[in-house]
């Protein structure tokens, strides 16, 4: 798949043309002589793969979360502005298409280009991406617990208390754990009689809103304390909550939950599958309480995050690489939260086993305003056989050493890759 003289030619000539001081403005762009090919996208597992080639031999990979299969004829769109243009310009290349997407799940296809990109100018410098995105500062970066939560045996706080035993036993060791509540955890909200002063609703993702009543703002609580209970000091608990909560309720909410040190409150008002983040109403509730309030996973790009951050509208943000426009996207972002005293908390649940080596280069190279990102559980355990590269065990004891091959440091064992391929997609790694 790789052809290693011409690829060591491209390395020099790449590492070469950083190294040379460039006087002038006026002097020729520098190139190298490594071109795109083709762009591909398989379905594996539910999963968009992007593969980028060259006519170096090097391949890129990028992915998307595991439920978007309808993303792939979105992410061919993209074919026309990348092929004979030099992958290893990424930033030239999201010039070009970074318009042309929007908030969750339309930012998907771009960014999943954009990883597959990084990838290859990882290899191509023979450098892992971290490099490429300022170096790493941290050796091992911190993930939380968002995806493997064990069935419930019913919707009681001492069912809720159950589960999450069983979460702080699993064997990655999370020192961070997130719950879904309220809205974000529609089973929790029908259970009760009269939960809300709406009805349930039937749409795309949670469709429900509205004022809770006291019933139902107390049953989430006392669901909420047994889950702390279980989990003590040693092990924290952030809350997915949303979106759909009135400002009222929201604020009520928070300050009864002061008491419990709750490391975070996610998408109260907005969030998940909204086109607005809708910073005023979120900078009344984070100026309301002391509790972390949290948002950010659906929006795309660094114009959509602005109000948010310049506004402290809240006090973490949690964007996707897979959604906000990609890593070096992300890390923008992250930098100019730090300056206005905001956390970050990267999203992932979904974003499958490439999406953990794009995670892992990430949190290496954010700054100190960095929390733990979301450990994104395979759709398959196949996944585990055909990515291959990511440590073994991957996590231990709540982290993930950062590793050192150049590129994403991950690839696909194509035997095994091959047997998951849909028909139409079985030259994908040809
Ligand atoms: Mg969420």
């Amino acid at each position: 798949m790789l052809n290693q003289n011409r690829l060591n030619h491209t390395r020099r000539t790449f590492l070469s043309t950083m190294a040379a001081a460039a006087p002038l403005a006026a002097q020729p762009r520098t190139r190298t002589n490594i071109k795109i090919t083709d762009l591909r996208c398989a379905i594996m597992g539910g999963s968009p793969v992007v593969r980028i080639t060259t006519d170096q031999g090097v391949s890129g990979y990028g992915q998307a979360e595991s439920y978007k299969p309808y993303l792939k004829p979105m992410v061919l769109f993209y074919k026309k502005y990348l092929i004979d243009q030099d992958p290893t310009d990424v930033g030239n290349i999201m010039l070009k298409i970074r318009r042309l997407g929007a908030n969750k799940p339309w930012g998907a296809a771009v960014s999943a280009i954009e990883i597959a990109l990084w990838d290859i100018a990882g290899q191509v410098a023979g450098v892992p991406v971290y490099k490429l995105l300022g170096g790493k500062i941290r050796s091992k970066v911190r993930i939380y617990n968002g995806g493997f939560r064990p069935p419930l045996n019913g919707q009681t706080p001492q069912d809720y208390a159950e589960q999450t035993a069983k979460m702080k036993e699993a064997k990655e060791g999370f020192t961070l754990i997130k719950q879904a509540v309220g809205f974000h955890n529609p089973a929790m909200m029908r259970a009760m009689k009269n939960g809300w002063y709406d009805e349930p609703r039937i749409g795309a993702n949670h469709p429900d809103a509205g004022l809770l009543t006291e019933g139902g703002l107390k049953h989430v609580i006392k669901c909420v304390e047994a889950m702390k209970k279980v989990l003590g000091e040693e092990i924290g608990l952030a809350l997915d909550c949303g979106p759909g909560w009135t400002v009222k309720d929201a604020i009520r909410f928070a300050r009864a939950l002061e008491p419990l040190n709750i490391t975070w409150l996610e998408d109260l008002i907005t969030g998940d599958y909204t086109i607005n983040p809708n910073a005023e109403l979120f900078r009344e509730v984070t100026r309301s309480t002391s509790v972390p309030i949290h948002t950010g996973e659906q929006i795309y790009m660094r114009e959509n995050y602005r109000d948010l951050i310049e506004k402290q509208a809240v006090n973490i943000i949690g964007p996707d690489p897979e959604d906000v426009g990609g890593i070096a996207e992300l890390k923008w972002i992250s930098e100019y939260a730090d300056l206005h005293g905001i956390q970050v908390a990267p999203h992932g649940i979904f974003d499958g086993l490439i999406g953990v080596a794009a995670h892992v280069h990430l949190a290496a190279v954010l700054p100190q305003n960095y929390i733990a990102f979301e450990y994104p559980m395979p759709a398959e355990p196949w996944w585990h056989e055909v990515i291959e590269g990511l440590p073994n065990p991957i996590v231990k004891k709540g982290f993930i050493d950062v590793w050192d091959t150049s590129g994403l440091g991950v690839k696909f064992n194509v035997k095994a890759a091959k047997q998951h391929l849909e028909a139409e997609d079985k030259a994908f790694f040809d």
